[in-house]
């Protein structure tokens, strides 16, 4: 009878808008123990609005900026970028009417930001760890500043000119709106629910705090998300990963099984035993 089940299955799948490539991955989600979402594009809408533009005071003899000077440099920087970060920026850019200079190089660092040359100057745009690896000082103020806007669940970046930081660009994104329920409705059947993020820890539990999830593994860059999964397999568990980018490809193949979110890129679907067809999780 099992291959009657499985077609019913997959057909009631289809129904539900849920896309089950495959009996195997419907047999795995009876062992289901828990299930790890990415935070960006799946438990966020992934259109996130650019809040706050704070000017940092000038270190060196650079002349200062405006916030307009920041917008246009931060626009040109993610002009070419595909991160959800960078389509806030490139539209406030274009809300304030200022057309950003084209960028002459452009280099994307995953899970850290971008960097680009424009107008003479080398532009760094992104979190802590990309002005670590430039060897960008960040100062107690500006620190003190991406803290403030972090505890109030605010993705903050810093952006700096010739390896001097000049602003904080701090960008918020709204939890979907069945999210929080579908938190709630796997925890009401005994599955742990893990929130797996690129985003620091403030930030990330901001948003967890929101959507009744307490465990969150933040602060991991995408190369890593898959070693997280395994890790988490190692102990015992059986683990559904439910992402949407083309950087989560590898950790929804590493997952017992990995869920693409159906508005997300075709490398997640391409990956994913299951496909939820509507953006709903
Ligand atoms: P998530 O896991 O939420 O999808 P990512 O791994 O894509 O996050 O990115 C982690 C962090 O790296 C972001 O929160 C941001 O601080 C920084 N970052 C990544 N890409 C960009 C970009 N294009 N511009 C600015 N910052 C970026
Ligand atoms: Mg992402």
């Amino acid at each position: 009878a099992t291959p009657a089940a499985l077609m019913v299955g997959v057909g009631k799948g289809a129904e539900a808008g849920i896309l089950i490539r495959g009996a195997e991955h419907l047999e795995r989600a009876v062992r289901l123990t828990t299930v790890v979402f990415d935070k960006t594009g799946t438990l966020t809408k992934g259109e996130p609005v650019v809040t706050d533009v704070v000017l940092l005071p000038d270190t060196g003899n650079r002349p200062s900026l405006t916030e307009a000077d920041v917008l246009r440099l931060a626009a040109a920087a993610e002009a070419n970028s595909e991160h959800p970060l960078a389509a806030a920026i490139v539209r406030r850019a274009e809300m304030s009417g200022t057309a950003p200079p084209v960028a002459s190089s452009f280099e994307a660092i995953p899970g850290c930001g971008v960097c680009v040359h424009v107008d003479g100057c080398e532009v760094l745009l992104g979190n802590r760890r990309l002005m670590a690896d430039r060897g960008v000082a960040v100062s107690d103020h500006a620190e003190a500043t991406m803290l403030r806007l972090e505890e109030d669940g605010k993705t903050a970046m810093l952006l700096a000119v010739d390896c001097q930081l000049a602003a904080v660009i701090a960008v918020a994104d709204t939890v979907k709106d069945n999210a929080r329920d579908a938190v709630a409705e796997l925890r009401r059947d005994g599955i742990a629910v893990v929130m797996l993020t690129g985003d620091n820890e403030r930030t990330a539990f901001a948003i967890a705090r929101q959507l009744g999830i307490d465990r969150v593994i933040a602060g991991v860059v995408p190369q890593d998300k898959a070693r997280e999964i395994q890790r988490l397999r190692d102990t015992g568990e059986v683990v559904a990963m439910v992402g949407d980018g083309i950087n989560a490809a590898p950790a929804l193949a590493t997952a017992d099984i990995g869920v693409a979110i159906g508005s997300g890129s075709d490398v997640a679907k391409e990956t994913g035993g299951l496909v939820l067809i509507r953006d709903d999780v």
